[in-house]
């Protein structure tokens, strides 16, 4: 199915719902029933028919849909957060003495989740260097059951060959996560490469105006089924009826703002990368990143995220060129219409953050705006330098 079929139309009922566009929000926790039978059929199919809002919503049918098709997937859930997908989807591949393999630096919280949770209920784990399929070969234990992949991560965007691994995987009979945030379903698919599960922030790209906070976790149907039975309806990290309709309006332009963010991207890189004052740019397609041939091999050319590197040490210097952005609202997260600034020196003494991280290191997120004012406002700030 083409991209847009899936995004304007798949999964929308309008005939059932008067011919609106745009889908009804179905802001009801509970359905009826006309008759006791009717109920008690209904509740064999608690997950797949209005029942009761925690295992089955339309408006959240509907995103679910298109999402599984976007991502090349059997079928899809939707969470509260993407946090609560990850959790979900690494609880239900291990259980007590299980050993996991997991890329080195995946997102701040999927480390707690497996070197702090999952130990707390005696699941062991390694975290490896995730640009040597050999790392992962040398990882393996009789007890591995999970191998967890993050490509490219979020902040200094080392990647996995995610064909490579996912076959590593296979012979091990060991299940495969990948978090697919940074390039989207539209510009990597790792399905289509192998991974087992795919999970998603839907905060960030997919839902795309810095309004809502949710996760999306793609699989087969046999591992959705197995998910949604266990991890989903006994936590119970559900997304509201109101943000699965914002994920949708997200979706209506997702194609669009990725194309301009990485048109946006490529302008503001080259600029960055000559600059006399910039030590060095991470980006993932830039032909100075050391793993460019398997970004462009696995993944669409996209971007937003990049991450930069002051000509100095100098807190002081680094405060003041983040202050002189302005255009770039100083805030975590990405992928919304806004430009925005994450300088490593505002971390401090977070607890989440566990790797020294220099303090002349800022990550830059471009959004939509006009390409020559980004420059222009990185230019002026960068003569604070
Ligand atoms: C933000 C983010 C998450 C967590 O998602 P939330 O929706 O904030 O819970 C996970 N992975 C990556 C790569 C992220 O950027």
């Amino acid at each position: 199915m083409n991209i847009y079929e899936i995004i304007n139309h798949f999964g929308e009922e309008r005939s059932g719902y008067e011919g609106s566009v745009s889908p009804p929000i179905f802001q009801s926790s509970i359905f009826s029933f006309e008759s006791v039978d009717d109920m008690r059929q209904s509740l064999k199919r608690e997950l797949e028919t209005p029942f009761y809002t925690r295992g089955y919503n339309p408006t959240v049918a509907t995103v679910r849909k298109k999402l599984a098709a976007l991502e090349k997937a059997e079928d899809c859930i939707l969470f509260a957060s993407g946090s609560a997908a990850i959790a979900a989807a690494a609880m239900h591949c291990v259980a007590q003495g299980d050993h996991i393999i997991s890329v080195a630096k995946p997102y701040s919280w999927t480390t707690t989740l497996i070197s702090k949770l999952l130990a707390n209920y005696g699941v062991e784990s390694t975290f490896v260097d995730g640009t040597d399929v050999a790392n992962f070969r040398a990882a393996i234990r009789p007890n591995t059951k999970l191998i967890y992949l993050e490509s490219p991560n979020s902040l200094t965007f080392e990647m996995q060959d995610l064909n490579a691994v996912s076959e590593l995987a296979k012979q091990h009979d060991v299940i495969t996560i990948c978090d697919n945030s940074y390039a989207t379903p539209l510009n990597q698919h790792p399905i289509e490469l192998g991974i087992d599960i795919v999970v998603h922030s839907a905060s960030k790209f997919i839902g795309g105006h810095s309004d809502v906070v949710a996760g999306v976790l793609c699989s087969s149907k046999k591992i959705v089924a197995e998910i949604l039975g266990d991890e989903f309806m006994t936590l119970g990290g559900i997304i509201s009826p109101n943000d699965a309709w914002l994920l949708n309006r997200g979706l209506r332009t997702l194609p669009v703002r990725v194309e301009k963010v990485r048109d946006n991207s490529f302008k503001v890189l080259e600029m960055l990368e000559a600059h006399t004052k910039i030590e060095r740019v991470l980006f993932p397609f830039s032909k100075s990143h050391p793993q460019v041939e398997l970004a462009q091999k696995q993944m669409k050319p996209c971007g937003g995220l990049m991450t930069i590197y002051l000509k100095t040490n100098d807190v002081q210097k680094v405060e003041e060129f983040c202050n002189s952005l302005n255009l770039f609202l100083i805030a975590c997260s990405w992928g919304g219409f806004e430009s925005l600034q994450f300088p490593m020196c505002a971390l401090g003494e977070s607890r989440n953050y566990q790797h020294e991280l220099p303090v002349n290191m800022i990550r830059l997120y471009i959004g939509l705006e006009d390409p020559e004012l980004l420059i222009a406002n990185l230019e002026q700030a960068l003569e604070k330098v």
